[in-house]
């Protein structure tokens, strides 16, 4: 099946027409850094709007360069959440309009399982189950992925996403809005080893982590005024990167057998994150799977890919799907101390 994918759960709004057969035909996406940019974040309302404004054009674009009409498309896929909402609307709503103008099938996506059946896109050999870790903006979990709609967490963060820890600490660094990227880079220039920085939760029991209090940490480094920017990035990413190997070399030996570790989300983009993971399966004997740096950030592909899956597993939904803020994917998980979802 041929699948229209939207995406608008943050500040990327994106539109991608793939296959079921993994042919990716267009993808087209508008980032907002410039909008929100002197805000240091993101602002839902800024956010909300500009994903109405760039929309229609997004779609007509990617029809054209798919070279298709919206009547060749089987089906409509759209993030319905978790996210901001007022941002997840207007995609939703605006793939509820496509659906009812086209006559096609709505298919509500979860952005996070766009996010983690996106590495199923780029490799076709990557089988279920597998030992997912999630690692973005607003998520750090450990997942064995048994199918489409299938997943056991294992664990998740207790506090702040890793994603977050990255934008936080640029922020803290002056290093500016996204972060993720900017802290990578200046970490190429610094010594991992120059700051001493706290590792939460290495060693405990069970798969969690923390980063709050590597944040604060961060700060206090940088307000001792002794430590030059590029160490202390090295050693707040080294820190994140020796809190996410250990905590998934446990889950690995809880998640039973397992195809594949696999890592997706926007920190997945992190070279020093997947260097470090590769290591962990190869010493494990696993195949390491991540996506190609553009499929980790958030984007339309995923979510059209992740709507052919449940398309092609028979799912589809109704035109009054509700848009969720929150949306677990495994809702049996119990909460961890104020976790999220
Ligand atoms: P969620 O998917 O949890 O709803 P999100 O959609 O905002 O959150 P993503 O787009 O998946 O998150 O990822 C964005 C996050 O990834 C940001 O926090 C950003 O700083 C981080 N990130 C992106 N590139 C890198 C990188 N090279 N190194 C570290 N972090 C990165
Ligand atoms: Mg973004
Ligand atoms: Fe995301």
């Amino acid at each position: 099946p041929l699948i229209l994918g939207i995406e608008s759960s943050c500040d990327e709004t994106a539109v991608a027409l793939v296959r079921g057969d993994r042919t990716i035909l267009s993808h087209r996406l508008a980032g907002q850094e410039a909008a929100h940019a002197p805000y240091g974040g993101v602002v839902p309302e800024i956010a909300a709007r500009a994903h109405v404004e760039i929309l229609p054009s997004l779609v007509e674009g990617a029809l054209a360069d798919a070279g298709v009409k919206l009547t060749d498309v089987d089906a409509i896929a759209a993030t319905a959440g978790p996210g901001l909402i007022g941002g997840v609307m207007v995609g939703l709503v605006t793939a509820k309009a496509l659906a009812l103008a086209a006559n096609k099938p709505l298919v509500a996506v979860n952005h996070l399982e766009g996010h983690a059946l996106s590495p199923r896109l780029t490799d076709p050999d990557l089988a279920y189950p597998y030992l997912l870790l999630l690692v973005s903006g607003g998520h750090c979990q450990l997942l064995r992925v048994d199918g489409v709609g299938q997943y056991r967490r294992l664990g998740t963060t207790i506090d702040d996403a890793a994603g977050e820890a990255f934008d936080k600490t640029a922020k803290v660094l002056g290093l500016g809005y996204p972060g993720g990227p900017r802290v990578e880079a200046a970490a190429m220039e610094g010594d991992a080893k120059a700051v001493p920085l706290p590792r939460p939760l290495v060693g405990t029991p069970d798969p969690h982590f923390s980063f709050a209090g590597l944040k604060s940490a961060v700060l206090r480094a940088h307000d001792a005024g002794i430590h030059s920017t590029p160490d202390i990035a090295a050693s707040f990413q080294q820190a994140v990167v020796d809190c996410l190997l250990d905590r998934t070399k446990l889950a690995l030996h809880l998640a039973g057998p397992v195809s594949a570790l696999v890592v997706a989300g926007g920190v997945a983009a992190n070279r020093a994150v997947r260097g470090a993971l590769e290591g962990l399966a190869a010493a494990n004997g696993l195949r390491f799977v991540a996506p190609p740096l553009w499929l980790c950030t958030d984007n339309a592909a995923m979510i059209a890919w992740a709507g052919a899956e449940r398309f092609m597993a028979g799912h589809s939904d109704p035109l009054d799907v509700a848009a969720r803020p929150r949306w677990p994917l495994d809702p049996s998980a119990e909460k961890v101390r104020g976790a999220g979802v």
